[in-house]
């Protein structure tokens, strides 16, 4: 079986929640690397600056940035932002799941509108991605599907319950689409450990935020996502590297 080179080769790839962040570090770095990333986010004057940011590298490698307005938790913003890929480049060949908010509370804090915001995004937001690219990598026969979990995939902290919920779930939507896609469509999950962004940023609950002040005392910058991704999309077209977690090596 000829098996196609495709560790040089640009792609396009689109990246959810591109506006700050691990999102933002992921897009930085494939366009370094001469790749032609859609960047979608609700803050589009932060993707802009992001352009502008990555203009030279874009530049010298010959990737691309195009940023575009988008809210995962609207399903036919999430197919527009897909069908726009294929227009511009043709073909997509990445689909990077990586938009999500992390409002962590206690149960008993009833925070029920904060739960149902990391559903529609942690959840539903993945979902609708799959749902809009999944058809066109199978017609394609190739496409890669990369999620950015968490740590909160693999373990439950008080205040995280909700937060873990939806991860365990991106978790597991990604784990059940690698089982039944077709084997020329790669899926990787990557869960990072603390990484400095502004995820904490959207808690409320007092205690929640000062817990997490110290549980995120020991952060990881987003670049090393970022080379866990690159790492991913840069195998052979037949290595599908399906699970990646990165911590910090210090543990608070
Ligand atoms: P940031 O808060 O810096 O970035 C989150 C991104 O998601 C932003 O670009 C934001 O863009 C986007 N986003 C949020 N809501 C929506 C929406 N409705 N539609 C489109 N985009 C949206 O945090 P991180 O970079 O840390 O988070 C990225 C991912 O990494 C998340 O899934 C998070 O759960 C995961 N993660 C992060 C860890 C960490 O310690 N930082 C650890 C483990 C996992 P905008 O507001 O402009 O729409």
């Amino acid at each position: 079986m000829q098996i196609e080179d495709t560790t040089t080769t640009p792609k396009t790839v689109l990246v959810t929640g591109a506006s700050s962040g691990i999102g933002a570090a992921v897009a930085a770095r494939l366009i370094g690397e001469g790749h032609h990333v859609i960047a979608g986010a609700r803050r589009l004057d932060r993707l802009h600056a992001l352009a502008e940011h990555t203009a030279a590298a874009a530049a010298e490698s010959g990737g691309s940035l195009h940023p575009v307005r988008l809210d995962v938790t609207d399903r036919a913003q999430v197919e527009e932002f897909v069908a726009l890929a294929r227009e511009r480049t043709g073909r997509i060949d990445v689909l990077v799941g990586n938009a999500g908010v992390m409002p962590l509370s206690r149960l008993d804090s009833l925070l029920v509108d904060e739960w149902d915001r990391m559903i529609d995004v942690n959840i539903r937001g993945l979902l609708h991605g799959i749902a809009a690219a999944l058809p066109h990598f199978t017609a394609q026969g190739a496409g890669h599907f990369v999620t950015i979990a968490s740590i909160g995939a693999h373990q439950v902290v008080p205040t995280s319950a909700v937060y873990s919920g939806t991860k365990y779930a991106a978790w597991a939507i990604t784990e059940g689409l690698r089982q039944e896609c077709d084997p020329t469509i790669r899926v990787t999950t990557i869960s990072p450990g603390v990484v400095t962004s502004e995820l904490a940023d959207s808690i409320t609950e007092s205690g929640a935020a000062e817990a997490m002040r110290t549980y995120r005392a020991h952060a990881i910058p987003p670049t090393a996502i970022a080379a866990a991704v690159s790492y991913a999309l840069a195998q052979p077209s037949d290595v599908d590297v399906n699970e990646i977690i990165v911590r910090p090596a210090r543990r608070g």
